[in-house]
């Protein structure tokens, strides 16, 4: 990775010494203290403080031990955590991650990365993450629900409306959050809806939620290439991943004009040229929990199944990556260029290492980070905080029109950042700045806590 500023390396050195081997973790903090360097020279208040240092440390790390039965009667055991981040600018607030790959390191890198993403959105939310190295994937409904009230009998002390708010994230959707929802209510005997964000329309969750990233992530792509004088129209757009994000941002790029004809999950991908059917991948993906490959067995031979490969090889206008971090690397980024695409939306969180976005920043390709572009969820999350404190429910199309302003203002926000910073044309940058002055500010007025 390149060099930092002496002051802002002196802090990175402290944050490896203090979290070894959580190499996501140090990825997520390289990138920001990167695009901080003119933001201390021109506010040295900020270094006088230790503002940088002390959120680069998280205000509370909960790490606890999840014992569950599963059907056959075995006893499991798994680990749950909970990095409660920031909390300068509201409660903490950020989703809980179940899969297998999660260990501290990425609870660290997506509680780190919440902080500016939740800053950006302008609502009063601090930022944090959760979750467990349980894998949902064959699961009957019954263990699911048992290890989600497992997980809430000892996470349900730490959280509360004004303190922290969970809600979903990889391997956590409305399932998963009823089940945690009905345990907290139960150990708690309150309803507190506030608590969670996430939840059924019919106790408590808000209008478009579900859709909420997805939705977002296109809205942000389209005011990116708004900028360009273009739009989704006529596009051609990939989309990796199939899960909650990947499936509302296909359906919001089609209802905006765009083609996609390639989606993905862990086995391969799926190429579909006259575009995907979603509701298509919503049956497999959603009621069916199967696989993408069966997209290709129910097409018949309109669509192609490629085993073990990633969607990045298939030439396209606009590229969505939409699963998991570091799934686009320089090489997807170099071939990604070659055939011919403009604008690249972090639907997913750091999906894209740090080599592939300067091979895209190097092309002149319009990137927007996760922080950005994918900040719809959290955003509707907040809202539905909103629509908790106040009692009330508000329609899909106002929400939605709240949704797109959002995303409206986060992308000018980053775009004007840049500019004023001397780096025109860089999301991730503006992102990363924007996101930073707003916590920064707020810290500098709580004082040293
Ligand atoms: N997990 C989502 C994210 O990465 C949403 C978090 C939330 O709604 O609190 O932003």
């Amino acid at each position: 990775m390149p060099g930092l500023d002496e002051k802002l390396q002196l802090i990175y050195d402290t944050v490896l010494r203090r979290n070894p081997g959580e190499k996501e973790f140090h990825q997520a903090v390289h990138e920001v203290l990167d695009s901080l360097r003119p933001v201390v020279t021109k506010h040295p208040e900020y270094a006088d403080a230790a503002v940088i240092t002390r959120l680069c440390e998280p205000e509370r790390q909960i790490i606890f031990r999840v014992p569950w039965v599963d059907d056959a009667g075995q006893v499991q055991m798994n680990r749950g955590f909970r990095v409660q981040f920031n909390s300068a600018l509201g409660p903490f607030k950020g989703g809980m991650r179940f899969h297998p790959s999660v260990y501290l390191g990425i609870i660290k890198f997506l509680g780190f990365e919440q902080i500016f993403k939740n800053s950006l959105t302008g609502m009063p939310i601090g930022g944090a993450k959760g979750g467990s190295d349980f894998d949902p994937k064959g699961r009957s409904d019954g263990e699911v629900m048992r290890f989600c009230q497992s997980l809430m009998t000892e996470l349900y002390r730490n959280i509360g409306e004004y303190t922290d708010v969970p809600a979903g994230d990889i391997g956590v959707g409305g399932r998963e959050i009823g089940y945690l929802f009905g345990q907290y209510k139960r150990m708690t005997n309150r309803y507190e809806s506030g608590v969670l964000t996430g939840k059924g329309l019919t106790w408590g969750g808000s209008q478009v939620r579900r859709e909420a990233t997805g939705y977002g992530t296109a809205f942000f792509v389209n005011e990116m290439l708004k900028t360009r004088g273009e739009s989704f129209d006529g596009k051609t757009v990939v989309v990796s991943g199939s899960g909650n994000v990947a499936i509302y941002a296909i359906e919001k790029v089609q209802e905006l004009g765009g083609t996609v004809i390639a989606c993905s999950d862990s086995g391969g991908y799926v190429v579909d040229e006259k575009g995907i059917d979603l509701d298509l991948v919503k049956e497999i993906k959603t009621e069916r929990r199967g696989r993408i490959s069966e997209y290709a067995e129910a097409r018949g031979g309109a669509a192609e199944f490629i085993s073990g490969r990633t969607v990045w090889e298939v030439a396209c206008d606009v590229a969505l990556p939409s699963a998991t971090q570091n799934e686009l690397t320089a090489d997807d980024a170099v071939m990604l260029v070659k055939n011919g695409c403009r604008a690249v939306g972090e639907g997913a969180n750091m999906p894209t290492t740090p080599d592939g976005i300067k091979v895209f920043n190097d092309a002149g390709v319009l990137f927007a980070p996760g922080k950005a572009a994918n900040a719809g969820g959290v955003a509707t999350s907040a809202l539905e905080m909103q629509q908790n404190a106040s009692r009330d429910s508000w329609s899909f199309e106002y929400t939605e029109n709240r949704l797109a302003e959002i995303m409206r203002n986060i992308h000018d926000r980053c775009a004007e950042t840049a500019d004023e910073y001397g780096a025109p044309g860089n999301y991730v940058a503006g992102a990363n700045i924007a996101g930073f002055i707003r916590v920064a500010d707020a810290m500098l007025a709580l004082g040293v806590v």
